[in-house]
C-alpha cells in the first residue's frame, strides 16, 4: 500500500512523526520513505511493506498527514499504474520534462569517437533547436579486442562542448558504478555546463547490483533499456529495482528484441509494446530506431527504416527517441551502418513532428469516443 501525503510535510514536524508512530504501532508492517523536492512542493510517499491486506484504505487515510491510501494493485509498486492512482507522473531534468505525455529527441553519437565528431553533432543539434543528446563513453562490445569507448577521457570535452551548444541532457551508458563517480567528477570540474541521464544498456537490465548502486543516487536520471532477451515484465522489474532504491526519475527503452524472426533487422522491432508500457506503469517510454533495425536501409518509397520505425513508435506515444547520427560514418567506431547523416536531421525531425501531430490527433479522435470515461 502506499500513503502520499498532504503537501510540504517536513519529516521532521510533529504531523509525520505522529504519522510514523503510529505506523512503527502496525503488526507485521514495515515502511519506506520517499521524498522528493519538486519545483514547487515537497512530495513524500509511503510505501507499506508486509501484510497489508489486514489494512483498511479508510483507516490509513483517516491517519495524520495522510492525503490518500493506494492500495497497490499490481506489481511494480512504486513504477506502476494502481487503481485510484492520481499520484503525478514524469519529471524534470536541467529544464527538460519527461513525462508519458511529451516527446524527447535523443540524436546523437552511438560512440564518441573524436572532439570534432562530438562539435559537428551538437552544433548540428543546436541548429536544429535540440537541447538533448546521446554520447558514449563506455561501450559495452561483443569482442574484447573491439574499442571500449575512450571512457572518462572523453568526459570533460563532451560536457564543455555539450554548455557551448547549449545541450541540457546527454544520455549515457554506464557499465559500472565507478562510472557514476566519474561523470560527476567530469561534471564537478567543468562547472555542470550540462546534464547526464545514465544510460543502463539491455546487456545489463537485470544487473541487480548495477540497479541498486543506481537507484541509491538521485541526482542523475535514468534510462533503462529493455533486456533484450527477456519478458517485458521482467524488465519492467527491473526498472522498478532503481524505484525501490530511491529513484523513480526513470525512463524506460524499447530497443528490439534479439531474434532471428526479426532478420534482415538486428532485433525484432517491439514498439508494438508502447502503449502497453504506459497502461502498465508511469514511465515515460523511449524508443531506440537504431538499435532496433541496424542499418541506414531506406525502402522503394525513399523512407529510411529507422524512420519507419520512428514513426510506428511515435504514433503509438512515444516519449523519447535515442537515434544515432554521425558526421562521417564510414569512420565511426561503432555501429556506422546504423547511424544517420547530419544533412537527414532537419528532415528526421520533420518526420518525428508529423509522427506526433497524428498521434496527438488519435488521442483527441479516441477522447471524442469518451474512451476512458
Ligand atoms: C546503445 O544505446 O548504445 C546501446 C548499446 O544500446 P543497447 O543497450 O540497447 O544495445
Ligand atoms: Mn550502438
Amino acid at each position: 500500500m502506499i500513503l502520499i501525503l498532504e503537501a510540504d510535510l517536513a519529516e521532521q514536524s510533529p504531523v509525520f512523526q505522529q504519522l510514523l508512530t503510529r505506523l512503527k504501532a502496525l503488526p507485521d508492517i514495515q515502511f519506506r520513505i520517499h521524498q522528493e523536492q519538486g519545483a514547487e512542493q515537497l512530495l513524500s510517499e509511503i510505501y507499506l511493506i508486509g501484510h497489508t491486506k489486514q489494512l483498511r484504505v479508510e483507516d490509513m487515510e483517516a491517519l495524520p498527514g495522510v492525503k490518500q491510501a493506494i492500495r497497490v494493485s499490481r506489481e511494480y509498486r512504486m513504477l506502476g499504474r494502481h487503481s485510484g492512482d492520481q499520484r503525478a507522473q514524469g519529471f524534470d531534468y536541467n529544464g527538460v520534462h519527461f513525462g508519458q505525455d511529451n516527446l524527447n529527441v535523443f540524436a546523437g553519437l552511438c560512440a564518441v569517437d573524436t572532439r570534432e565528431h562530438v562539435e559537428q553533432m551538437m552544433k548540428a543539434l543546436q541548429d536544429n533547436g535540440q537541447v538533448c543528446t546521446r554520447m558514449g563513453a563506455y561501450k559495452p562490445r561483443t569482442s574484447p579486442y573491439a574499442f571500449q569507448g575512450h571512457g572518462k577521457a572523453c568526459l570533460p570535452y563532451v560536457f564543455e562542448l555539450a554548455g557551448k551548444y547549449g545541450i541540457r541532457v546527454i544520455a549515457m551508458e554506464i557499465l559500472h558504478e565507478s562510472h557514476m563517480d566519474e561523470i560527476r567528477e567530469a561534471l564537478e570540474k567543468t562547472g555542470h555546463p550540462t546534464g547526464v541521464m545514465l544510460q543502463i544498456g539491455t546487456r545489463n537490465t537485470q544487473n541487480f547490483e548495477l540497479l541498486k548502486a543506481v537507484g541509491r543516487q538521485t541526482e542523475f536520471p535514468v534510462l533503462l533499456k529493455r533486456g533484450f532477451g527477456i519478458t517485458l515484465e521482467e524488465s519492467l522489474n527491473a526498472a522498478e529495482y532503481l524505484a525501490s532504491e530511491g529513484n523513480t526519475k526513470v525512463v524506460f527503452g524499447l530497443r528490439g528484441m534479439k531474434s532471428n524472426l526479426g532478420d534482415p533487422h538486428r532485433n525484432f522491432v517491439d514498439f508494438a509494446q508502447v502503449p502497453t508500457v504506459k497502461r502498465l506503469t508511469r514511465m515515460p517510454v523511449c524508443i531506440d530506431p537504431s538499435h532496433s533495425v541496424g542499418s541506414r536501409d531506406a525502402g522503394p518509397d525513399g523512407i529510411p527504416e529507422v524512420f519507419q520505425v520512428t514513426a510506428e513508435g511515435v504514433v503509438a506515444g512515444a516519449n523519447m527517441i535515442l537515434v544515432d547520427f554521425h558526421p562521417d560514418p564510414a569512420t565511426a567506431l561503432v555501429d556506422g551502418p546504423q547511424a544517420l547523416l547530419l544533412k537527414e536531421l532537419p528532415w528526421f525531425l520533420e518526420d518525428v513532428r508529423l509522427a506526433r501531430e497524428t498521434y496527438e490527433e488519435r488521442v483527441l479522435l479516441a477522447a471524442a469516443q469518451g474512451v476512458g470515461e
